[in-house]
């Protein structure tokens, strides 16, 4: 799977720009940064139309994510208008590609359901980039820079993490794969203790094992998957054969006879 993410404007072309002055081109490479990131730790191959404060013509961006033969392609945007009450979001597609629709809608229930902001919906019209570019494309308007309380927002980085993760939810939606929720390794109550479970069958007793061990609970495959991060001091692994090859790490196994066995096991702790 491949994914072109455009942060829109950059160098001499700062976007919209609110009464704090901050610009949209440095608001909205942020969140493109983050959901390529989102992406990439599902395993997709991510292209930038920049990744730092530079100009891009429209044309150079359509270029490079038709040469990369992207499968899909998103534009991220701060939106502005002359009226300051204006405010909510809104995600555009090109007139006539329902693929197009279908990424646009996902992006924008996701961003909706995230901020609780006004839904504008879904909007078409003759932008460049979503017309000249050869996959599915959507154009997603964060929120408005000139609407006061909106600016707060955009300019709230936790705010602006949390729209990120809302708009690679909806991409990885339509690509049909699977969200898996991040494990934050600044978070030190994340790495002392991990509780590993090989799938759904044993996903009752690794929620007795959260309370048991007071640790987040992250299933085998999304462990392998993700080799570089979450080491944990403490491993508890539930059922099973294997284990996390951790040197130096602690680990405890629960297993009985079978899946409800080990459920028991740890009732009876
Ligand atoms: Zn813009």
């Amino acid at each position: 799977m491949k994914i072109c993410i455009d942060p829109g404007h950059g160098g001499k072309q700062p976007g919209a720009v609110g009464t704090k002055g901050i610009p949209e081109k440095d608001i909205v490479l942020k969140v493109a940064l983050m959901v390529g990131e989102h992406l990439q730790r599902h395993g997709v191959d991510i292209l930038y139309t920049r990744t730092f404060d530079e100009d891009v013509s429209l044309e150079k961006r359509c270029d490079m994510a038709n040469t990369f033969k992207a499968d899909y392609f998103i534009s991220i945007h701060a939106n502005s208008a002359e009226n300051q009450t204006a405010n909510g979001i809104e995600t555009y597609y090109y007139n006539g590609s329902n693929a197009g629709l279908i990424l646009a809608r996902n992006i924008q229930e996701e961003t909706v359901k995230a901020s609780g902001l006004v839904d504008r919906g879904l909007k078409t019209n003759d932008l460049y980039v979503i017309r000249e570019t050869n996959m599915p494309a959507a154009l997603h308007e964060l929120a408005f820079l000139s609407n006061p309380k909106e600016q707060d927002l955009l300019l709230n980085d936790k705010w602006l993490a949390q729209q990120a993760e809302a708009i690679a939810k909806g991409i990885l939606k339509t690509a049909y794969i699977s969200w898996i929720p991040e494990l934050r390794e600044d978070d030190p109550s994340m790495i002392d203790k991990l509780i590993i479970a090989s799938g759904d069958g044993d996903m009752a007793a690794a929620t007795l094992a959260m309370y048991e061990y007071k640790a987040p609970v992250i299933l085998k495959d999304y462990y392998l998957l993700n080799p570089e991060g979450n080491k944990a001091k403490e491993y508890i692994v539930i059922g099973g054969v294997w284990e996390p090859s951790e040197p130096g790490a602690k680990i405890i196994r629960i297993a009985g006879s079978d899946r409800m066995d080990t459920a028991r096991k740890l009732l009876n702790k």
